[in-house]
């Protein structure tokens, strides 16, 4: 059996790793909570699931519609990025996409050759370190730093492709307008492309989300956008989500995607349009906000542990160096002995740290992971 050197130096997204291997302890009947990856534990929207009703009671189940997506789909998310984002696009401008993983490999894979440098701020989520080595390129990382400053900035040496994650998974670190008007006069000064992975754009409890796109000419700096119904509507097994790009590139992801997808479902390119007319899902940011605050509040008192309450996002990052114990050993040793999964910061970059996604649990579950956490840490210290 011959399985190319490309593929067999890559390794399982941690991420998607973890949760196949939570699944498969439950399905040994073990009782695991699992705050490593966040699945809303809300259902999508309503309007969400009466458009596709609709379209099965009236048997519109067409099969394929356009690579890029049916044009009123397209013309639905130009409205919305005109509302929302402040931004005006074509039609021609937008891909819809089998959800932002699909739209980040297909920009990333259009915009570079084998070789170039891709900067990545870590913490990162890990799809885009993965999806870089998968195409050969090489992910420079960066530290993200609290603040993004010129003078941080011109510490970087530029590369082909810049990729900004905001609001950012895993810190919720909301990008300020006056943050993104540094990258912007950087990336105009090196001659950099910049894919923004605006996913959790809708899931802010604090500050306010600016697209990069609106801020700029995109067309000429070279700017693909990422938007995704997989967390802000709850929506992560519609696969569905939607690039807005420069017509060349949107061309040219195209005839990527069409060989390998071909167009996202109909069914989710209709749910996505119910969905991003939505606008910002306040009962399930009520919610999220509601369990943030506990959870913050469960940590405050723990000596071994660092939690900021994040302005922004289903995940909370929590310091664990002062445990000075190994995060993955953490992690591992949580599974075991407690039967918590948590993403250990090595995964995203950053060892010493731990992700915990808040949202998949009813509360009385989530806090009871939050206990054993605090009780297998504190066994450890001895406190
Ligand atoms: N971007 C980031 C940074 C994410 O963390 C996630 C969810 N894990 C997504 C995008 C959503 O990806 P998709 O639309 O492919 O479900």
């Amino acid at each position: 059996m011959n399985i190319s050197a490309r593929i067999a130096s890559s390794r399982p997204l941690a991420t998607t790793a973890m949760h196949g291997r939570v699944e498969a302890l439950r399905n040994q009947g073990e009782p695991v909570i699992d705050f490593s990856i966040a699945i809303s534990h809300f259902p999508a929207p309503g309007p969400v699931l009466d458009a596709v009703a609709t379209a099965i009671d009236q048997q519109r189940t067409m099969p394929y519609t356009s690579v890029v997506g049916a044009l009123k789909v397209r013309e639905n998310l130009s409205a919305k990025l005109r509302l929302e984002n402040h931004i005006d696009a074509d039609t021609d401008e937008i891909i819809v996409t089998n959800g932002a993983k699909q739209a980040l490999y297909e920009a990333l894979y259009v915009m570079t050759d084998p070789g170039d440098r891709v900067i990545v701020f870590q913490p990162h989520w890990p799809a885009y370190v993965a999806t870089s080595r998968l195409m050969g390129l090489t992910p420079i990382l960066v530290d993200l730093p609290d603040e993004i400053t010129p003078a941080f900035l011109d510490t970087i040496e530029p590369a082909k492709v810049l990729i900004i994650n905001n609001p950012h998974n895993p810190t919720g670190k909301v990008y300020t307008r006056q943050e993104l008007e540094h990258i912007l006069a950087w990336v105009e000064r090196t001659g950099m492309q910049v894919i923004v992975d605006e996913s959790y754009e809708h899931l802010i409890f604090e500050g306010e989300h600016v697209s990069f796109a609106a801020l700029c000419d995109w067309r000429k700096v070279g700017v693909v956008t990422i938007f995704s119904a997989s967390q802000s509507y709850a929506m992560m097994g519609w696969r569905v989500g939607f690039a807005l790009a420069p017509k060349e590139i949107v061309n040219a992801m195209q005839t990527l995607q069409g060989p390998i997808t071909a167009a996202a479902p109909y069914m989710s390119q209709l749910a996505a349009v119910a969905a991003f007319a939505c606008g910002t899902p306040g009962e399930m940011m009520a919610d999220y906000r509601m369990r943030r605050d506990l959870v913050v509040q469960a940590f405050s008192e723990v000596p071994w542990i660092i939690m900021h309450s994040p302005a922004s996002g289903p995940y909370l990052w929590g310091d664990i160096r002062a445990l000075t114990m190994d995060s993955v050993d953490f992690s591992e040793e949580l599974l075991g002995a407690s039967q918590v999964a948590v993403m250990p910061g090595d995964a995203l970059g950053v060892p010493g740290f731990i992700r915990i996604g808040y949202i998949s649990d009813d509360v009385a579950t989530l806090m009871d992971g939050v206990r054993r956490i605090i009780e297998f840490g504190n066994a450890y210290k001895g406190v």
